[in-house]
C-alpha cells in the first residue's frame, strides 16, 4: 500500500471521531468534513511544484515562490461536495469540475450523465474528493474520465478508505496517490465502511 497515506496527524485524528460518532449533528458534520478536507489536502499538495518570485515587502526586496501548478478539484457527487470548499480555501485560484456518474442497477458499472470538461486540459493536478473510499468504482471511473481528458497527476483525497476500495483503485491505478484520515476494517454486505460513519451523504446533507 506505498501510495496509500493515512494521517498521523492528531487533529486529523480527534476531528475523526467526532465525524464517526451517531450524535454528531449534521451542521457538525459539515464543518468536520470541511476541516479534515482541508488538512489532507494540505498533506496531499506537500509536493506541488512552485516557481521563484521575488517579492517586495515593506522594508526590502525578498525570495519568495508561487505555485507552479494549475489545481482541479473533483468532488464525487454528492458527498464529495462537501469537501470543496475548505481546500478551495487554502487554494482559491482552484478550478472545480464536476463529474456525474451514476451505478447501472443491471450492469453494476458507473454511466456518466454529467459532463462539461472542456477537449483540453485546464489543470496539470487534479484532487479527486469522496469522503469514503468504499467499492472504489467512483474513484476508479473519474480518475478512467480524467486520464482520457489528459491531466498529468491525479491524487485521491478522502475521509475513510475499505481495503477494498483501496485495492480497486491500485489494481486500476496505481499511479495514483491516496490520502485519507484513516483505513478502516472492511464493507459490508450493503456495501457501508465497517466501522465507518454511516452515509456521509446523508448525514452532510440531513436526509438520512
Ligand atoms: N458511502 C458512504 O457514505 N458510506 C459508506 O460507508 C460507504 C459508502
Amino acid at each position: 500500500m506505498s501510495n496509500v497515506s493515512a494521517s498521523r496527524h492528531p487533529l486529523v485524528a480527534h476531528k475523526l471521531t467526532r465525524l464517526r460518532d451517531t450524535h454528531t449533528d449534521p451542521k457538525r458534520f459539515r464543518e468536520l468534513v470541511r476541516e479534515i478536507a482541508a488538512l489532507l489536502a494540505y498533506e496531499a499538495t506537500a509536493d506541488l511544484a512552485t516557481v521563484d518570485r521575488d517579492v517586495q515587502t515593506p522594508l526590502a526586496n525578498s525570495r519568495g515562490v508561487e505555485l507552479q501548478e494549475k489545481i482541479g478539484l473533483v468532488p464525487i457527487l454528492r458527498a464529495g461536495l462537501g469537501m470543496v470548499e475548505g481546500i478551495w480555501d487554502l487554494m482559491p485560484s482552484a478550478e472545480v469540475w464536476h463529474i456525474g456518474l451514476y451505478r447501472d442497477e443491471q450492469t453494476l458499472k458507473p454511466v456518466e450523465y454529467y459532463n462539461k470538461l472542456p477537449v483540453e486540459p485546464t489543470v496539470s493536478v487534479c484532487l479527486i474528493l469522496d469522503p469514503m473510499l468504499a467499492t472504489g468504482g467512483s474513484a476508479v471511473a473519474t480518475t478512467d474520465v480524467l486520464k482520457r481528458w489528459g491531466v498529468g497527476r491525479i491524487k485521491f483525497v478522502g475521509v475513510i478508505g475499505a481495503p477494498e476500495g483501496i485495492k480497486n483503485m491500485q489494481d486500476h491505478h496505481p499511479d495514483v496517490p491516496i490520502y485519507l484520515a484513516a483505513i478502516d476494517d472492511h464493507l459490508n454486505d450493503k456495501g457501508y465502511i465497517i466501522p465507518g460513519l454511516g452515509d456521509a451523504g446523508d448525514r452532510q446533507f440531513g436526509t438520512g
